[in-house]
């Protein structure tokens, strides 16, 4: 099929997102959205075959509910995280599920006897929103989702850039405090040592020393920090103005109209969104100043990703769809 043929009313696609966790799975239909939406656990301590054999058991399970509804599977798509061969469907390595070298699209076109897609959770995450939430209309968007990590997807009119090795966009370990603290990657002065949610609520209890009496948030300094505290304020603005330096190297290198902010530290919203505004507006020279924005999708994200990940593998695209 092309992109100029007619999309079916009754044609659905499997999406699965799957976390160190849990995984977000659903039915999603061509102009992006969801019909069915399930949750299931990783438990990935059980080790990476059994969960390789969860996946394909809920994918199936799925497959047959859509046609018990009259629904026609048209394709499946599976996001991971870590590094991801998109190309040739290789779940190439992931410390959260302990993925190494998982050939999961083709065990996917095997089991349900579909066409299927392999996409990385964060690049899947940015295509989302870069063609149906914060980003949509566009073109050129920089998705940066911070959580425990920081990690970036760049899409260029709906498709996500994975790089020559599958590791695009780990905007997470651009140096950006050469005398910082050390990263989980083994360098000091990575941006996600200093601005990850994780980050920032270890810098605040450090500086806290014992007068914090539990482990304290990201969320909570944010809160703290508006509510005018100065420790919590410090480590706040430190943050902010990493993640700023951060962003103006990738608005170096990319030139995006448009940054989504995504992942659980977005969540602060206005005390994120108002000064990092600023800190990134003090460093645009002369480089054109992108708008910066908060994701609209949530976590169903990387579910919506996977299954357009899925509808492009069929050459499937809603006319509805502005990129
Ligand atoms: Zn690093």
């Amino acid at each position: 099929m092309s992109d100029g043929d007619t999309v079916g009313t009754d044609q659905i696609v499997v999406a699965l997102d799957v976390g160190g966790t849990g995984m977000k799975c659903a039915l999603v239909r061509p102009d992006g959205v969801a019909v069915r939406t399930e949750r299931h656990p990783t438990d990935a301590a059980r080790g990476p075959a059994a969960v390789v054999h969860t996946i394909l058991d809920i994918a199936e399970g799925l497959a047959d509910k859509a046609r018990a509804d009259g629904f026609a599977p048209i394709a499946i798509g599976i996001a991971v995280p870590g590094v991801v061969d998109e190309a040739r469907g290789v779940a190439v390595w992931s410390a959260n599920v302990g993925f190494r070298d998982v050939p999961l699209r083709d065990l996917a076109v095997r089991r349900l006897g579909l066409p299927a897609a392999l996409g990385h959770d964060v690049r899947v995450g940015g295509l989302a929103e870069a063609r149906l939430g914060a980003g949509r209309g566009t073109g050129n968007v920089l998705f940066v989702a911070i959580g425990t990590g920081i990690a970036a997807a760049h899409v260029v009119d709906g498709t996500a850039a994975a790089g020559a090795h599958g590791a695009a966009g780990e905007i997470g370990h651009i140096l950006v405090r050469p005398d910082g603290p050390r990263c989980g990657c083994g360098r000091p002065g990575c941006l996600e040592a200093i601005a990850s949610a994780a980050a920032i609520g270890r810098r605040y209890a450090d500086l806290a020393g014992g007068t914090a009496d539990a482990p304290v948030t990201a969320a909570e300094v944010a809160e703290r920090a508006a509510a005018g505290e100065p420790l919590a304020s410090q480590v706040w603005q430190e943050a902010v103005e990493a993640l700023a330096d951060g962003l103006a190297t990738g608005q170096a290198l990319f030139d995006v109209a448009t940054i989504v902010l995504g992942g659980g530290l977005a969540q602060a919203g206005d005390r994120l969104l108002t000064p990092l505004r600023a800190a990134l507006h003090e460093r645009m020279t002369f480089h054109r100043e992108p708008q910066l924005v908060a994701a609209a999708l949530g976590d169903e994200a990387g579910c919506l990703g996977a299954a357009l990940l899925a509808l492009d593998a069929v050459g499937v695209r809603d006319h509805q769809e502005i990129r």
